[in-house]
């Protein structure tokens, strides 16, 4: 049996297909390698591992002596993951974005069978946790996209329309003129636990929004895939990439197992 594995700056994918060719995917913590070194002992049928992601050092340290070792470059192995997921889909797109919001975000333009990284922010995954929990003490990723679907946004963030009172706005009035904005300039300074997570989930999507819209007008691309665990399950995420995607008139597109595609782009490399 082959299996692909992404070991990413917070977590590490495993992917491989069963004998019916489902793929059948898990994740552990980058931070505990060996827990998937006692997986890889406890499936003895395994002969052939792809490997990829930044923490591929770490965890060969751990894996190497064990198997037949097949390294990828992550990018490589993230795009032809996507490939394969946008085709099981039933999805073909002549020119798209690749949004991976991982621990940090990297955006790339793909075209046909070609792809280049064109850009990427700081902003991430990583900085929806650490925000989260800075600013709630809440550090558990299920708890702050449990709690951000509660939230309200509204105390906490400026909009156009807050700042242009009885007047007609430049731009749209619903849009975001100031993530936060509204804190510095009210009174009420302490808000709920569930309006701060669901701002600060606002604040990561608007960025790697903007950015990734920007770098699909440059590339004349209508399409943008968003992919990536920080995305998974988290439905107010979502939404706010999607609804802002679609007021800047592009089209967002998510498929499933998205988070896995470094891993199934290592397993396809063997
Ligand atoms: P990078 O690609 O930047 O090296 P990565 O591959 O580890 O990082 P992903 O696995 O795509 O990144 O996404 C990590 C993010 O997913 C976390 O920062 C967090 O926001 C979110 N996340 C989803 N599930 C979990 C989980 N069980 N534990 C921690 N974070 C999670
Ligand atoms: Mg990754």
């Amino acid at each position: 049996k082959a299996i692909g594995i992404d070991a990413g700056g917070t977590l590490t994918k495993v992917a491989y297909l069963d004998e019916h060719n489902e793929l059948i995917l898990s994740t552990f913590p980058s931070n505990d390698l060996q827990a998937v070194k006692d997986w890889i002992i406890n499936n003895p049928d395994i002969e052939d591992i792809g490997v990829t992601g930044g923490r591929t050092e770490q965890l060969l340290d751990v894996i190497k002596t064990m198997k037949s070792i097949h390294y990828i470059v992550e990018f490589e192995a993230t795009l032809k993951g996507v490939r394969f997921l946008l085709n099981k889909g039933g999805y073909y797109f002549e020119r798209s974005m690749i949004t991976n919001i991982g621990t940090g975000t990297s955006i790339h333009y793909m075209e046909g069978n070609t792809h280049i990284r064109v850009g990427g922010t700081g902003i991430g995954g990583g900085t929806l946790i650490g925000l989260s929990a800075l600013t709630t003490g809440i550090t558990d990723y299920n708890e702050i996209r449990e709690m951000a679907v509660k939230g309200n946004r509204e105390g906490v963030d400026l909009l156009v329309k807050d700042i242009y009172q009885g007047m007609d706005t430049p731009i749209d009035g619903h849009l975001t003129a100031s993530n936060f904005g509204k804190v510095g300039i009210t009174e009420a300074i302490k808000q709920p636990a569930a309006d701060i997570l669901a701002t600060v989930q606002g604040l990561v999507g608007e960025v790697i929004t903007t950015l990734s819209i920007q770098y699909a007008e440059e590339k004349n691309a209508q399409h943008i895939v968003y992919i990536g665990s920080t995305i998974s399950n988290n439905e107010h995420l979502v939404n706010v990439i999607a609804n802002y995607t679609r007021t800047k008139k592009h089209t967002p597109v998510f498929i499933n197992d998205h988070g896995f595609s470094g891993a199934v782009g290592a397993l396809l490399n063997i």
